[in-house]
């Protein structure tokens, strides 16, 4: 162990929550330890809250009893799970009995029975996540490492500790969580695992999808989630968990003429937007954003290979797709759908002179997720040329400029019709009917269009003057 890893273990065990661990522990004749993810994390220098307390006996009897020494700290007790969690300060501790578990073949679920340290480690995933501190006064902080982690820790491997393709068959999960380990820690998966996440692909069908999307979104989110998406589609799984986007790989050739690829096109947009807490929905419309490509892909002699209307038939596929994947169907979804729908417009708008009404008109449709759009728009520019490059960058910073400039002054990215459906009806005398709709559609392309301002009289005048054209005769 390096002089680093002892000097953080030795920080952390002098923490009292662990101190009366360990007399507990002592007093009840127990053995205890730190395991799993937590201690993984010290090593790499990663944070990490959660800490997991296996205890070769009742977890949820030494929880009790540490709560009650702490000061009655509350404990929630999961009997079911054999478990118990305390919150002290900012930790959370989980204990657990160690345990032994046996798959059949249809269930991820095991059949649990008690067991030892050893057993407790043996049904771990990876040798990188079976690493136990001891917690006892006779051994104090030593490192208990049965596969070897810490060698695979130093060298950025993430290998199963038993037979790659029992331990897949068992869980399938686990072929998710290798490929979003090897994202998240930038590791290689060792040949033998990976050949197993192969052979156990199909398995995968048996995981909820609402755990596949936690590790998918884990791959979203990290520094560069291409990694995972590559492991994804070599393995196989891609194939099976996330169809549209497999679809996307290859490319067609025709008279000498091919099209980009879009599946690595799609994962360089991918990783080139920065992921930040809160961006997880931007990640996803930079991986849907060409979804349609595939289906609308033609060749045209003239122009070419040509996907056609792609944007808005991607949007209308997302549906679809986040509801079998078990992405959320709410507002996140419809801001997803938006970006897909509305991709190509900045560009488009930078390839031309950039007018006032093209600009309020993107604001109006965008409104406050313009600078998401642009941010993915931006992110959608790779190609090789460098000109070429130079030139859009160019052009969006113009476009971004106007953006501003017209916000500022017409003030169209929440907007709100200056003339009111009630005003109209009180105005003409009329009750809801289909000239209210037409004469509030009529004064939003004038304001859109710059024929007339964003305010009330001038919007009240055109009202006026269609409304008359139309056959309507003011009240009062
Ligand atoms: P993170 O905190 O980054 O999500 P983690 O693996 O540390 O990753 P948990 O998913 O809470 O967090 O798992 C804690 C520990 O439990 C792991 O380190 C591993 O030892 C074990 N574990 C979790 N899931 C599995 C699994 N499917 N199969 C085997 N062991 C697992």
């Amino acid at each position: 162990m390096t002089e680093n890893g002892r000097n953080k273990i030795e920080k952390l065990l002098n923490n009292p929550v662990f101190h009366t661990i360990r007399d507990i522990s002592d007093e009840m004749g127990l053995r205890s330890y730190v395991i799993g993810g937590f201690v993984r994390d010290i090593y790499l220098n990663r944070p990490s809250k959660d800490i997991d307390v296996v205890v070769v006996g009742s977890g949820i009897e030494l929880a009790e009893k540490v709560a009650r020494r702490l000061g009655g700290l509350r404990l929630s007790v999961f009997k079911n799970f054999g478990t118990a969690m305390l919150k002290y300060r900012d930790l959370e501790v989980e204990f657990v009995g160690a345990r032994k578990e046996s798959y059949q073949r249809h269930s991820r679920k095991p059949i649990v029975e008690n067991g030892t340290l050893e057993d407790d480690q043996n049904r771990r995933d990876f040798s990188i996540n079976a690493l136990a501190l001891s917690l006892n006064k006779d051994s104090y902080g030593d490192l208990l490492d049965p596969f070897d982690g810490m060698n695979d820790m130093k060298n950025g491997i993430i290998r199963t500790p038993q037979d790659p393709d029992i331990t897949f068959s068992d869980d399938p999960l686990r072929m998710m969580r290798a490929i979003r380990f090897a994202t998240q820690l930038k590791f290689r998966i060792e040949d033998a695992t990976f050949e197993g996440i192969k052979n156990n692909k199909d398995r995968i069908e048996i995981i909820s999808g609402e755990r596949i999307a936690d590790e998918l979104n884990k791959i979203v989110m990290s520094d560069k989630p291409s990694i995972g998406f590559k492991l994804l589609e070599i393995s196989g799984l891609l194939a099976i968990i996330f169809p549209e986007l497999q679809a996307m790989k290859g490319v067609d050739k025709v008279e000498g003429r091919a099209h980009k690829d879009n599946f690595y096109h799609t994962l360089e947009v991918l990783d080139r937007i920065v992921p930040t807490t809160d961006n997880l929905w931007l990640r996803w419309s930079a991986i849907l954003h060409d979804i349609a490509k595939p289906i609308t892909k033609r060749y045209d002699k003239n122009l070419g290979w040509t996907f056609h209307n792609h944007n808005f038939l991607g949007s209308k596929m997302i549906p679809r797709i986040f509801k079998r994947m078990k992405l959320p169907l709410n507002e996140k979804m419809k801001f997803v759908q938006k970006m897909v729908d509305l991709h190509m417009r900045p560009i488009i708008l930078s390839e031309d002179i950039v007018s006032d009404s093209a600009v309020r008109r993107l604001l109006f449709e965008a409104g406050d997720d313009i600078d998401e759009l642009m941010t993915l728009c931006e992110a959608d520019i790779t190609s090789k040329n460098e000109e070429k490059v130079k030139r859009y960058m160019r052009n969006f910073k113009v476009v971004r400029r106007k953006l501003k400039e017209i916000e500022e002054k017409d003030r169209v990215r929440n907007f709100q019709p200056p003339v009111t459906g009630e005003e109209i009806m009180e105005t003409f005398g009329i009750s809801p009917c289909k000239a209210i709709g037409d004469l509030k559609a009529i004064i939003k392309d004038a304001i859109l269009d710059g024929e007339i301002e964003n305010n009330h009289e001038e919007a009240y005048a055109l009202m006026l003057k269609k409304g008359k054209e139309m056959g309507l005769k003011p009240v009062k």
